[in-house]
């Protein structure tokens, strides 16, 4: 059971500081929560402070109140609460000062303004207690400190600099006046009986005043945050404006266009009411192309390059545009930003030198060069799938009298007619080339070498019946092939292996087909009857020729080279 003393004396305690406690730590807590300028902000901390510091004093009050009775074998010395109360409030008094200071460097000028001010006034107080002046006056010193302090934190308020805070401060300060001149009203006891209900209604109306401002700032923040933030919506869609290069921004959901800027509505030759009517994949050529591009996103987020081709989605004129894209956040939506560059005489031009690189300008043919590398990646193909394939060489029959009989310009016309019988006898898939000069060569595709003399017998046939005309007379043009596939892996050796077959069809006649394993077997007959000594002069001169330019490469004919060593080692012996 609790001694009815300790609870008259908590009642006590409670009618003195109890009520100035709570209402201290509440405004304490609530007056630092608002988010205001930085200096605003400082100033909070101290007012906060000084009313922790307050709460701090009325608990060291009370417990000096509960002192006598709790411990009453050691009697605390004379005047002990009088002074505590001096000291402690000397220093709430000065924290609720340097609170009152505003666009001050708070932080840096408390810490020398705060000791003075605590040390002066908890000092004078002290100071005028030893002087012996009426004990009343002492008695009434800590509530005029808290009164004035408190007074001059709602003036200063008031007095704040006008800033876009300031409306609702002054709602704030009109707190403080109310609660200093509570302790004003305390102070000349007006109604003493009350006075707990007093110091309660003032901290009740301050703390309202208090809560009302902070709703009234931070109101005020999003107001000015959606103000910032529709200023800065407005600045981007300006640049975005004035940006000389196309800019399109779509839904990711949908791919709907959200904003198109000028540039890209220029480079589209987009008409006003068009801006919005297409979606950003009816501008690619092709709309696989769209979804590559949403592909590459998905794994590295930020495109920086993208070359596509693009078009008016009504229109047939493509542009290449390299594109560069991010998504962005636009009106609450996940938006894709992309801007293009134009890049369509670059291709242009690219494409243009890699045409001049690779075709003959004559006949508009592959050159040799690019028959080199179309083949030899055909080559690999078929080497990996064991799949068929073969090489024909062309030559002109007698093209140097042709030359000489119509002239050099009706030559180059019969080469443009022969290079456009060749592509049209062949297949898509078949490889055929200028090789120089008068010579020709096609690579047939998924072709046997005795399949690949049936097509090269189809273009002799062609080329026979082909209407080259020189003053209105028709002139005959043949050609002669020679055909090369099977057991040859480069394309060297095919190629050295169709000219054996070539010069085999010049030798018999011209305006024919020769494949190369045929005369390998006929000339293994010739060679058996060349021991009979029935070899005819031409057919050694032809081997002659082959001799010297397949000695290395072409095994099959390196026999032949000592075979016509012996034949014109017989005849020199002879
Ligand atoms: P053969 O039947 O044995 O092939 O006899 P040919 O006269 O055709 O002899 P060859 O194949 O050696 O002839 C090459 C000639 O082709 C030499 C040159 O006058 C002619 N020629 C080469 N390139 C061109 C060209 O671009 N335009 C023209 N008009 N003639 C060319
Ligand atoms: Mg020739
Ligand atoms: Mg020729």
């Amino acid at each position: 059971m609790i001694p009815s003393i300790y609870f008259d004396m908590a009642i006590e305690a409670f009618r003195l500081y109890g009520s100035e406690l709570i209402g201290a730590f509440l405004l304490g807590t609530f007056i630092n929560l608002p988010y205001v300028k930085r200096t605003l902000k400082e100033s909070f901390s101290f007012l906060s402070a000084g009313f922790y510091a307050l709460v701090v004093r009325d608990v060291v009050l009370i417990t000096l109140m509960f002192w006598p009775v709790v411990l009453p074998t050691y009697p605390l010395p004379e005047q002990t609460v009088e002074w505590a109360m001096l000291g402690m409030t000397g220093i709430v008094a000065a924290l609720f000062v340097v609170g009152a200071f505003k666009n001050l460097r708070l932080y840096f000028s408390a810490t020398f303004l705060i000791p003075v001010l605590a040390i002066l006034l908890g000092g004078v107080g002290i100071g005028l207690s030893v002087l012996a002046l009426p004990p009343e006056f002492i008695a009434q010193l800590p509530l005029m400190y808290l009164a004035i302090s408190l007074l001059l934190v709602g003036i200063s308020f008031y007095a704040a600099p006008t800033t876009r805070e300031g409306d609702t401060i002054r709602g704030m300060g009109t707190g403080f006046v109310v609660l200093g001149i509570c302790y004003v009203y305390l102070l000349i006891q007006l109604i003493p009986s009350v006075d707990m209900i007093t110091i309660l209604g003032c901290y009740t109306v301050t703390m309202l005043l208090s809560m009302a401002t902070q709703v009234r700032f931070s109101n005020g923040r999003v107001a000015r945050l959606e103000m910032a933030l529709l200023q800065e919506s407005n600045t981007r869609r300006e640049l975005w404006d004035i940006s000389p290069f196309p800019i399109i921004i779509s839904r990711v959901r949908d791919d709907t266009v959200l904003y198109l800027n000028p540039a890209a509505q220029q480079a589209f030759q987009l008409r006003k009411g068009e801006i919005f009517a297409y979606r950003l994949v009816d501008y690619f050529v092709h709309a696989e192309k769209r979804q590559e591009m949403t592909a590459k996103m998905r794994s590295e987020r930020v495109l920086s390059s993208f070359e596509v081709q693009m078009h008016h989605p009504k229109r047939d004129e493509i542009l290449w545009m390299d594109i560069a894209s991010r998504p962005i956040e636009l009106d609450e939506e996940v938006a894709l930003y992309s801007t293009f560059k134009d890049i369509t005489e670059r291709r242009r031009v690219a494409e243009l030198l890699q045409r001049q690189a690779s075709t003959d300008p004559l006949t508009g043919l592959n050159n040799r060069r690019q028959f080199e590398v179309m083949t030899h990646q055909l080559l690999r193909v078929a080497e990996r799938y064991g799949s068929p394939y073969s090489v024909a060489m062309i030559d002109i029959d007698s093209f140097k009298k042709f030359n000489d009989t119509y002239g050099h310009d009706v030559g180059d016309q019969v080469l443009v007619a022969l290079a456009q019988t060749l592509k049209q006898t062949t297949r898509q898939s078949d490889v055929v080339a200028r090789f120089g000069g008068e010579e020709f060569v096609i690579f047939f595709a998924q072709t046997s070498p005795e399949d690949g003399k049936i097509a090269a017998e189809h273009v002799r046939k062609a080329v026979e019946n082909m209407p080259v005309e020189v003053n209105g007379k028709r002139i005959p043009v043949t050609i002669s092939l020679g055909i090369s596939g099977r057991g040859a892996t480069t394309l060297e050796t095919l190629i050295k292996q169709a000219d054996v077959a070539l010069y085999h069809s010049k030798h018999n006649g011209k305006n024919q087909v020769s494949l190369y394993d045929q005369v390998v077997a006929s000339d293994k007959g010739n060679d058996e009857a060349a021991e009979d000594g029935q070899v005819s002069a031409a057919v050694s001169d032809t081997v002659d020729v082959t001799v010297k330019d397949e000695k290395q490469d072409v095994a099959p004919v390196v026999p032949e080279a000592s075979k016509e060593a012996g034949v014109h080692g017989k005849k020199g012996a002879s």
